[in-house]
């Protein structure tokens, strides 16, 4: 076996936890972070924070760290950072891999309205509710800043900046949460419509929406990068040990 020097795009739950499953391994890895959060769980081995200065920064990272292969564990939603790392691994000619964990399916007693972006989401306010759960993340926020007929409660890691609707209430909390207490948070604010990205992983919000009757404003996915998508990181753990292998 080849120790592997692995190039981790992340910021997710499952990029950290591949990063651990990688170092107990033996193999040496970079996690790279954009720097969006100013106090981020630290991943196991190298860390760096920041962007690369578009494609040609990563395909010359890639180059001058010598690195075995790229590895995007990113969010669903980081369509431009998984764009440029397709064609940074072709331009270098370094692998990629990607890492995704699958997406949310309704289930019997779900109301949900699948929309094709934050914009569509929007535009079907107040029509579906005007009390608001927007659990989209603080940068998305803006896309409702026009919608004044509704009360939006925002969560996010961070506090939002930018624009935003004219009645607002945010809640500063960074999970795991339970369903118990997206209930509790959900009827306290007496919310009647969940606004959320399909991003997959744990999903209490939207088991206490489906028991609370709430309906749910879902936006897709941006479309999934070219080649095979690892689900977990237990799966792509077992497919850098093959790669591992040939390399040796
Ligand atoms: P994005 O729109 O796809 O990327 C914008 C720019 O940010 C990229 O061009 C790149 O700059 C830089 N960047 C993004 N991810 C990076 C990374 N992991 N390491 C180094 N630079 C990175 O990204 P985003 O949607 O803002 O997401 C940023 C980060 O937050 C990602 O790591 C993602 O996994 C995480 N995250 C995103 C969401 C979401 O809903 N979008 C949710 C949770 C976590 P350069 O062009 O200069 O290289």
């Amino acid at each position: 076996m080849k120790e592997l020097r692995v190039l981790l795009l992340g910021g997710t739950t499952e990029a950290r936890q591949l990063a651990g499953l990688l170092v107990a391994d033996g193999h040496t890895v970079i996690s790279s972070l954009a720097g969006r959060t100013s106090d981020p769980l630290r991943p196991a081995g190298e860390m760096r924070v920041g962007g690369f200065g578009g494609v040609d920064g990563l395909a010359g990272y890639l180059r001058d760290e010598r690195i075995d292969v790229l590895v995007d564990a990113t969010h669903p939603f980081a369509a431009t950072i998984t764009r440029h790392a397709v064609e940074a691994s072709r331009a270098s000619g370094v692998p990629r891999m990607v890492v995704r964990r699958p997406g949310w399916t309704a289930a019997p007693g779900d109301e949900w309205h699948r929309v094709a972006s934050l914009a569509e989401a929007a535009a079907q306010l107040p029509a579906r509710g005007r009390r608001v759960f927007l659990t989209t993340g603080r940068q998305e926020i803006a896309a409702f800043a026009a919608v004044d007929e509704c009360w939006f409660l925002a969560r996010s890691v961070e506090p939002p900046t930018g624009p935003a609707p004219r009645c607002l209430s945010v809640v500063l909390n960074r999970g795991p949460f339970t369903v118990e207490g997206e209930r509790q948070l959900m009827t306290g604010h007496r919310i009647d419509v969940l606004v959320t990205k399909d991003s997959g992983g744990p999903d209490a919000k939207l088991a206490a929406a489906r028991s609370l009757r709430i309906p749910v404003l879902m936006v897709d996915r941006p479309p999934a990068p070219p080649g095979t998508i690892l689900t977990s990181p237990g799966e792509a753990l077992a497919a850098l040990r093959r790669l591992s292998h040939r390399y040796a």
